[in-house]
């Protein structure tokens, strides 16, 4: 037989074989959905299907994998801050964003005030948590917020290679009805000089970032251009391989909240959660992951999402450490 031909036909035996262990892994794992809880501190975001479960896998070279729940649409929450963050950097360079949001992990919960009154001088710990996510929003430059939110919206749609990518309104108004907490922090960091400006106006672009709603496709060529350090499969640079470099590493130390110890030992790719139950996932040189199951563990973090991260990167040796 023809040399190409068998390649061609191993390579997509590989792929079928792949996909048959996802499809397993799935099934294994998906049960354990009832042990997580939904995120129904934000009202809207407790209608969601606690059972569901899905992956999609998009590698820098060979098949797009995805099995589960891969079509649902579910909203960024605090993965969103990983393209708030990037933008950030784009604006302004590492030393002005930095001089308003640290660059160490708190092990502290992703809402906690406790760190702010705390630290001296005071400035929230990194840009992965909500308070040094908020101070990062208030960088974004634009002449209003709207156009503020559209540069936002304009930089997500490039790099998840969607241009249909919008803000749910519904998951917006429940966060921005429920919100105070999201609110104490920013009045407290315009006290303490981190933030300046109509903290209303920033509170508001920092939830309606949050509520940028995707699919797990969305996520995984997000993750792609991450591991490909910045450039889509088009071969175009969205952003500085410098600020890949920076997001990774903020990934690896700060994406999982007081979970990225654990998950950094278990799992060893450099994630991104958020409360709505994704998880963005980014193998540097590899492949970019985009997970979905919206019961979350006491972390705040997708309990089965983890679970099939764990799985996935035993099976195919994804750990960079
Ligand atoms: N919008 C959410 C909040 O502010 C984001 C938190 C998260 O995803 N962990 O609480």
């Amino acid at each position: 037989m023809d040399n190409e031909i068998v390649k061609g036909m191993s390579s997509m035996l590989q792929v079928l074989t792949k996909q048959k262990r996802l499809k397993q892994w799935i099934n294994e794992i998906q049960p354990i959905s009832k042990k997580g809880r939904l995120a129904t501190y934000i009202p809207q975001l407790g209608t969601a299907n606690p059972d569901a479960l899905g992956i999609v896998i998009c590698p820098l070279d060979g098949d797009v994998l995805a099995e589960g729940n891969t079509s649902t649409p579910f909203t960024l929450q605090s993965i969103s801050k990983v393209i708030t963050l990037a933008l950030a950097l784009m604006d302004h360079g590492p030393d002005k964003v930095f001089s308003h949001v640290g660059m160490e992990p708190t092990g502290d919960p992703f809402n906690s005030i406790v760190k702010l009154e705390m630290m001296k001088p005071s400035k929230p710990l990194n840009p992965m948590i909500n308070a040094g996510a908020i101070a990062v929003s208030s960088l974004i430059k634009g002449k209003n917020a709207d156009e503020k939110f559209e540069r936002i919206l304009d930089l997500t749609r490039k790099l998840l290679n969607n241009p249909g990518i919008t803000y749910s309104e519904d998951v917006y108004w429940s966060e921005w009805e429920t919100g105070d907490r999201n609110r104490a922090l920013a009045y407290f960091m315009r006290e303490t000089k981190v933030i300046e400006g109509d903290v209303e106006e920033i509170v508001s672009l920092y939830f309606k970032h949050c509520s940028i709603e995707v699919t797990c496709f969305d996520l995984a060529q997000l993750g792609y251009v991450l591991a490909n350090y910045g450039r889509n499969q088009r071969g175009e640079q969205l952003m500085p391989a410098d600020v890949t470099r920076v997001v990774h590493s903020f990934m690896v130390t700060c994406g999982m909240y007081n979970g990225s110890g654990e998950f950094a030992i278990k799992v060893g790719i450099p994630a991104k959660s958020g409360v709505a139950g994704g998880i963005l996932a980014s193998v540097p040189q590899k492949m970019g992951i985009g997970v979905y199951g919206p019961a979350l563990n006491e972390k705040g973090n997708s309990i089965c999402g983890v679970l099939l991260l764990q799985k996935l990167s035993e099976a195919w040796n994804l750990s960079i450490f």
